[in-house]
């Protein structure tokens, strides 16, 4: 039986730069605002800690999502919204979360790579193309955009409180706050 609930998992993907933390940002304080229990598991963040051990290869970005995914799904199912802003660069990775998770919503944070380039907030880009870092996605490692997302954020051409408003409006379609 199925019971009405306000756990959702909102994976974010997408390159890095694209700007899925910060759109994730804007959506936990609108939602906290508005009352929901939320958590984020930032790439970034998760990688000093819970899988500090791991590098880029493919085997250890899939051990990273499947660590992430099994934290949000415990989270989910206890009534919390978990907004995970992760490159996770393979489709077939992210469909098995799809899969496990019961409440599950993938935004594709879709930054053309020569944006993100442009941005380079942290200055990876740079680095990537000079060779320093090595399987840098979208540089030296492939990015598998989703086929069939929930919502796409087109950051080059919509503002950020633009984002942040679509992916609150899927996020209250999705969820029954009592
Ligand atoms: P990611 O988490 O995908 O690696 P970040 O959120 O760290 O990306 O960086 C995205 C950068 O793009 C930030 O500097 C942000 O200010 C900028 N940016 C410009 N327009 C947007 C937008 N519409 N949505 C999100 N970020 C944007």
């Amino acid at each position: 039986m199925s019971k009405l609930h306000n756990g959702l998992a909102v994976w974010f993907t997408g390159l890095s730069g694209a700007g899925k933390s910060t759109i994730c940002d804007g959506v936990e304080q609108e939602l906290r605002n508005q009352g929901y229990r939320v958590e984020v598991l930032d790439g970034d963040v998760v990688r000093e800690g819970l899988t500090k051990d791991l590098g880029f290869s493919k085997a250890d970005r899939d051990t990273n999502i499947r660590r992430i995914g099994f934290v949000t799904k415990l989270l989910t199912r206890n009534d919390v919204v978990v907004l995970v802003p992760v490159i996770s660069p393979y489709r077939a990775m992210r469909d098995e979360m799809r899969a496990q998770i019961d409440s599950f919503a993938e935004v594709y944070v879709s930054t053309p790579l020569a944006v993100c380039e442009q941005r380079d907030v942290k200055g990876l880009y740079k680095k990537a193309r000079a060779g320093e870092i090595k399987q840098f996605t979208g540089i030296d490692d492939p990015y598998e955009p989703p086929l069939n997302p929930e919502l796409e954020c087109k950051t080059h051409e919509s503002s950020v409180e633009d984002c942040v408003h679509q992916v609150v409006a899927l996020i209250q379609s999705r969820t029954a706050i009592a």
